[in-house]
C-alpha cells in the first residue's frame, strides 16, 4: 500500500516522482505546518498546496492575484479530476452562490480566492463555517511594499494566522531576494514557519545579451533563425514601444499581439485569451503583462528594453520553458536605456531611501548584462546560490568573450567629457574624439581641444559600446538636469591618473554563428522520420479536443507529454498510462483519442519478418 501522497501524485497527476524538495514541503504541510517556499517558475509550486488540498480534510484555499488566469487554473486542474473552483468578480452572483454552497458542503478539494475578496464580510463568514484544509498564498512576494509587484490587497492577509490559527498557510514566490523574503516573513506571520528554497538554476534556459546595433533587425534576425512560429514574449519598457514593435513584427510576417495597460481591460483579456490559445504567437508587452502565465510551452523571452533589476529580469525570463526543453532569454542593450533608467530612477518622486535602493538594483542589472564571464553564474549569485562550473548554455560561455584593454580609449573619453565642460552627451562626444568639426563644435570652440581628433582608431559604435560600458560601472554618471550629459565621478579619476586599468567587453556587430546546438531541442525537431507527421497529428488533436472545451491546448496536455508519447509511441492503455503527465482521469479522457491517432500514425508493431 503506497502512501497517499504518493498515490495522489501518480493516480491525479500522472507524475512517477516529486521534484526537488515538493515531497518535504507536501509532507510539512500535509501534517500542518506553515512554511515558506522560494522556487523558480516552473519548479512546480502548484502540487505543493495541491496535493495536500487533497489529501487533508478540508478544502484548500488558493490566494492569487491572478483572477485573468484563476479560470484556466481551475480548468487544468478539472482535467486532472481535482475537484476545483474559483471566487472572483468575473462570476455572476449566482455562479458564486453555487461555489459558496459546494464550499459550505465540502465539495471542493481547492478553492481559489481573489484576495481582495478573501477577507470581505461574505467569504469570512463562508470561510467559518467550512472546514478549510489549508491557505495557500501564491505570487507571495505581492505582500512585499519594496518589491515589484506590490499589491496594497495582499497585506491584509496578515489576518490569516490571527483569524485562522489552526489552518497551515504556505506561501509561494519565485522571488527570492533577501529584503523581499524578510518582508513576506513579517507580513505573513511565517516567523517560525521553515523556509524551503529550491535551486534556481533552469538549465534549460539560455541566456543572451547583445550589443545593442539596430533593435529590430536584431530582434528579427533571432526569432526568424530560432524561434518562427513560436510562442513568446517582447518586453518593452514604454506602451508606445509595444505598439510600435508589434505593427511592426506584423508586418515582418510575424504573428504578433501588443498588451500593455492603455489598452482596456477587454482588449488586453482578449490578446492574453489567444496567446494562451493558440500556438505560436508572440505577445509584445509592458511589464503589465506575464505574471502567472503558466504557458508552459513560451520558447522565448525577449527584451528590446533593460529590466529595472535582476529579480524582475529573472522573473520575466523565467516564463519561458516552463516545460523544461530548450527555451530562449534574449536582450538587446544599449547606452541609451542606461540613461533613459537612471534618469527615471532619479526623477522619480520616490524618497532618499528607495532612490538609492532601486540605483543599486539598476546598477546589478548593468553589471549582468557587461559580463564577460558566464551569465547564469551571476544570476545565481544574486540568489546566493554557487555553480561549480560554468554553465555551457549562456552566450558567454558559448562564445567566449574577448576583452580588450580599453584604459587608453577610456582616459581619452573621460578627458573629452571633462575638457568639455561635463556638459554633453555621447553623440557630441564622439564627434569630438573623432574629430568632426560640426557648427555646433566649432561654435563652442571644441575643435582646438587637445582631445578633438584623438579617438579616429574607433568607429562611432565602437565608442558607444566604451560609454556605454563606462556608465555601466559608474565611470561616468548620467546627469539628471541636462539631459544625458555626462559627468565624471571620483573613480573616473583613478583612470585618468593611470592608477586602475580598465578592460572592456569587445562588442560583436553581428552575431557569431551558433556554436553548439541547444542542450534539449525544443519540439520539432524530433528523433525519428515520422515523429513530425505523428507530433502534427498528435498537436492537431490536442487544438480540436481543446476547442471543444474552450480551454487552451496545453491544459489537455502539455508538449512536454506529446512529446514523450512520440518518442514512446504506446500502443496500449496502459503504456499511455505510463507517460508523464497523464493521469487515471486524462486516460479515460484522452486515452483512446490519442491512441487512435498513435495507431493512424505509426507502422504495424513488431512486424513480422516473414510477411515481407
Ligand atoms: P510553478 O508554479 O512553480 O511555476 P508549476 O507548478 O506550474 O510550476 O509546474 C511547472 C511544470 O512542472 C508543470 O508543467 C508541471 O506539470 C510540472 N511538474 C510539477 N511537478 C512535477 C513532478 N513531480 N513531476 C513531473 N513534472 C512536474
Ligand atoms: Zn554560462
Amino acid at each position: 500500500m503506497t502512501d497517499p501522497i504518493h498515490d495522489v501524485l501518480r493516480r491525479v497527476f500522472g507524475h512517477s516522482s516529486f521534484l526537488g524538495q515538493q515531497e518535504e514541503i507536501i509532507e510539512h504541510t500535509v501534517a500542518g505546518g506553515d512554511s515558506l517556499v522560494l522556487m523558480p517558475t516552473g519548479g512546480g509550486k502548484s502540487l505543493c498546496f495541491q496535493i495536500p488540498a487533497i489529501v487533508r480534510p478540508g478544502i484548500g484555499i488558493v490566494v492569487s492575484p491572478l483572477i485573468a488566469l484563476m479560470r484556466d487554473q481551475v480548468q487544468a486542474l478539472r482535467q486532472t479530476g481535482v475537484r476545483a473552483a474559483f471566487l472572483n468578480s468575473s462570476l455572476s452572483m449566482r455562479e458564486a452562490a453555487r461555489v459558496e454552497a459546494m464550499t459550505a458542503a465540502d465539495e471542493l478539494d481547492l478553492l481559489y480566492v481573489a484576495p481582495e475578496r478573501l477577507l470581505a464580510g461574505r467569504t469570512l463568514e463562508l470561510l467559518n463555517r467550512s472546514r478549510i484544509a489549508l491557505f495557500a498564498i501564491d505570487e507571495a512576494h505581492c505582500v512585499s511594499q519594496w518589491g515589484h509587484d506590490f499589491r496594497p490587497e495582499y497585506l491584509q492577509l496578515s489576518a490569516l494566522s490571527r483569524l485562522f490559527p489552526q489552518v497551515p498557510r504556505i506561501a509561494l514566490t519565485a522571488t527570492a531576494d533577501e529584503p523581499t523574503r524578510r518582508e513576506i516573513i513579517a507580513r505573513l506571520g511565517l516567523h517560525d514557519a521553515p523556509l524551503f528554497v529550491s535551486g534556481f538554476d533552469r538549465p534549460n534556459i539560455r541566456y543572451t545579451v547583445v550589443a545593442k546595433d539596430n533593435a529590430r533587425a536584431q530582434l528579427k534576425r533571432f526569432l526568424g533563425d530560432r524561434h518562427r512560429d513560436r510562442a513568446g514574449i517582447v518586453y518593452c519598457l514604454s506602451r508606445k514601444r509595444v505598439d510600435d514593435t508589434a505593427e511592426w513584427l506584423r508586418k515582418a510576417g510575424f504573428r504578433a499581439l501588443p498588451y500593455h495597460a492603455g489598452l482596456g481591460k477587454a482588449a488586453r483579456q482578449r490578446h492574453q485569451d489567444r496567446f494562451l490559445r493558440e500556438d505560436g504567437l508572440v505577445m509584445v508587452a509592458t511589464i503589465a503583462f506575464g505574471m502567472g502565465i503558466d504557458k508552459p510551452d513560451v520558447r522565448f523571452v525577449a527584451h528590446l528594453d533593460l529590466p529595472r533589476s535582476i529579480e524582475a529580469y529573472y522573473q520575466e525570463t523565467g516564463r519561458a520553458g516552463r516545460d523544461g526543453l530548450a527555451a530562449d532569454a534574449w536582450m538587446v542593450y544599449g547606452l541609451q536605456e542606461v540613461v533613459t533608467l537612471r534618469q527615471m530612477v532619479e526623477g522619480s518622486g520616490a524618497g532618499m531611501e528607495r532612490k538609492r535602493l532601486e540605483v543599486r538594483k539598476l546598477d546589478a542589472m548593468l553589471g549582468y548584462c557587461e559580463l564577460a564571464t558566464c551569465r547564469r553564474r551571476t544570476l545565481l549569485a544574486y540568489f546566493g546560490e554557487t555553480l561549480e562550473e560554468p554553465c555551457g548554455n549562456c552566450d558567454n560561455c558559448l562564445a567566449p568573450v574577448d576583452l580588450w584593454d580599453a584604459t587608453v580609449a577610456s582616459q581619452k573619453a573621460l578627458s573629452c567629457a571633462y575638457r568639455t565642460g561635463q556638459r554633453f552627451g555621447v553623440a557630441y562626444l564622439i564627434d569630438v574624439l573623432r574629430g568632426s568639426a560640426t557648427p555646433r563644435i566649432r561654435r563652442f570652440g571644441h575643435d582646438r581641444l587637445p582631445t578633438f581628433g584623438v579617438g579616429a582608431d574607433l568607429d562611432p559604435w565602437q565608442w558607444r559600446s566604451v560609454f556605454r560600458q563606462l556608465v555601466a560601472r559608474g565611470l561616468l554618471n548620467v546627469e539628471m538636469e541636462r539631459y544625458g550629459s555626462l559627468r565624471l565621478t571620483a573613480a573616473s579619476w583613478e583612470v585618468l591618473r593611470g592608477e586602475t586599468e580598465v578592460h572592456m567587453r569587445r562588442d560583436l556587430r553581428a552575431r557569431p554563428a551558433r556554436s553548439k546546438p541547444a542542450k534539449k531541442s525544443a519540439p520539432p525537431p524530433l528523433d525519428h522520420p515520422g515523429d513530425a507527421v505523428l507530433w502534427e497529428a498528435l498537436r492537431k488533436r490536442r487544438t480540436e479536443l481543446a476547442r471543444a472545451q474552450g480551454v487552451p491546448p496545453y491544459v489537455i496536455l502539455h508538449d512536454s507529454t506529446l512529446r514523450e508519447i512520440v518518442a514512446r509511441r504506446p500502443r496500449t492503455t496502459e503504456d499511455l498510462g505510463a507517460v508523464a503527465g497523464i493521469g487515471e482521469t486524462r486516460l479515460r479522457r484522452y486515452g483512446h483519442d490519442l491512441l487512435t491517432v498513435i495507431a493512424a500514425q505509426s507502422p504495424p508493431a513488431e512486424p513480422d519478418e516473414d510477411a515481407k
